[in-house]
């Protein structure tokens, strides 16, 4: 028997309801064109973004008085070890205060302290205090990320965005190098469902369930990727993975902010030395995620690591700075009846997220007429090492 395949009209179609689908969801509705957002899961309850601890980095003289949009960039291609794309770098850098401070229109709150000042932190690798956070001490700790995506969520259905849940994309369809449409599954309703459109947006994430240590969500498969390449689109930079120094494994599995390095957490390994000085001598326990996760594997090789992976030690934090800024952290570990600072946390390094992906240019077009992507599903932004 031939399955049915039903069809549906949209200017724009998006792939994928993370940050990236979201935000392009408002922006193309906001232009005054029809849009659909196909996902695989739920929009605003899936991918990567839903477990994202909510830190952003903002480049802006009002965030920390020494930075500048310059140093931004220059942060990230030392980090990308210069194998960034300087067009996408710059695009990053030179937008991040106006869409971070912007997520205020759609109603994302900032994270402040008791004070009523904006919660700031110096990941490794960023020379300045520029990472701010949502607000998210009333959200599960692996569903942060709803601070950002349920106010977009919201917005866009109120533009009348219009949205297919549990609808994975499996084919882009295009005719004389140009885009046609895409073939989805309506996983409800059990039917196929061709979406015809000139204009398709790829937000589909990166790829971290290719490995088997990765803290990405189940749904993270690579299909930007694959339907990218399949289209005709090129892809860049797939050698490099990113691999996320501290996933707690022990006495909880989670992710472990890195902002906390640079409010004063260290490694140890199971003789209890700080080993990242001998490694990095200069950033010592500051060096970037790549460099990091390098070392603790070294150690961990060497027959120097605990459970596959070395001590998390938290206890040169200042004990409000635990309290309010680690919230979630501090939480987990009294309903275990341990205290975060001083009973022992375990980590080890997992994929993260993709450096690599489609090749696009600084207006996010890929080269096939009307594909374009958004998110980790673009490729070149962070070269070989992304920063926080
Ligand atoms: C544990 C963790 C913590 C993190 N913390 C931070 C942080 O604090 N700060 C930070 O900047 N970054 C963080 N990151 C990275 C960041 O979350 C991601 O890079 C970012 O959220 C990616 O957003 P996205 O919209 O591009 O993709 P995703 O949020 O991954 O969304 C992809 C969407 O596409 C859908 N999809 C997949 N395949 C298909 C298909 N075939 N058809 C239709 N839909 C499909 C998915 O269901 C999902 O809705 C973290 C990542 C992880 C894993």
């Amino acid at each position: 028997m031939t399955p049915t395949v039903d069809q549906l009209d949209t200017d724009v179609l998006i792939v994928g309801g993370g940050l990236a689908g979201l935000r392009a969801a408002i922006a193309a509705a906001e232009g005054g064109v029809s849009v659909m957002v196909a996902c695989k899961r739920k929009a605003g309850r899936s991918g990567n973004t839903l477990v994202a601890e909510g830190g952003i980095a903002v480049s802006s003289s009002d965030v920390d008085p020494g930075d500048s949009i310059e140093q931004h960039i220059e942060d990230t291609l030392t980090s990308g070890k210069g194998l960034c794309d300087p067009v996408l770098t710059r695009l990053l850098a030179e937008n991040s205060e106006k869409e971070v401070f912007g997520l205020s229109r759609f109603g994302v709150v900032l994270g402040r302290d008791k004070s009523g000042d904006l919660l700031r932190g110096q990941p490794p690798g960023h020379t300045k205090r520029r990472s701010l956070r949502t607000e998210t001490d009333h959200l599960p700790k692996n569903a942060r990320g709803q601070s950002i995506t349920l106010p977009l969520l919201k917005f866009a259905e109120n533009l009348g965005v219009t949205f297919l849940d549990r609808t994975p994309v499996l084919r882009l369809v295009s005719r004389d190098g140009a885009i046609e449409g895409a073939l989805t599954m309506d996983e409800e309703k059990e039917r196929y469902l061709f979406i015809r459109t000139k204009a398709i947006i790829i937000a589909a994430g990166g790829a971290g369930q290719m490995f088997s240590h990765t803290n990405n969500t189940a749904d993270i498969t690579g299909d930007s990727y694959a339907l990218a390449l399949d289209a005709g689109a090129t892809l860049r930079d797939l050698e490099f993975p990113q691999f996320y120094p501290n996933w707690g494994i022990s006495p909880f599995r989670s992710s472990i902010s890195s902002v906390m390095m640079g409010d004063g957490a260290i490694f140890r390994n199971k003789e209890q030395d700080r080993f990242m000085p001998r490694y990095y001598p200069e950033a010592k326990d500051m060096a970037t995620r790549d460099q990091t996760s390098l070392a603790i594997f070294r150690e961990v090789q060497a027959g120097r690591g605990v459970e596959g992976g070395v001590y998390f030690d938290a206890s040169g934090v200042d004990r409000e700075v635990l309290e309010v800024k680690y919230h979630h952290l501090t939480e987990a570990m009294r309903r275990l009846g341990l205290e975060f600072g001083k009973d022992p946390v375990i980590i080890t390094p997992v994929v993260h997220h993709y450096m690599g992906g489609i090749s696009v240019n600084g207006h996010l077009e890929s080269g096939v007429r009307g594909l374009l992507a958004a998110g980790e599903a673009c490729g070149g932004t962070h070269g070989a090492n992304r920063l926080s």
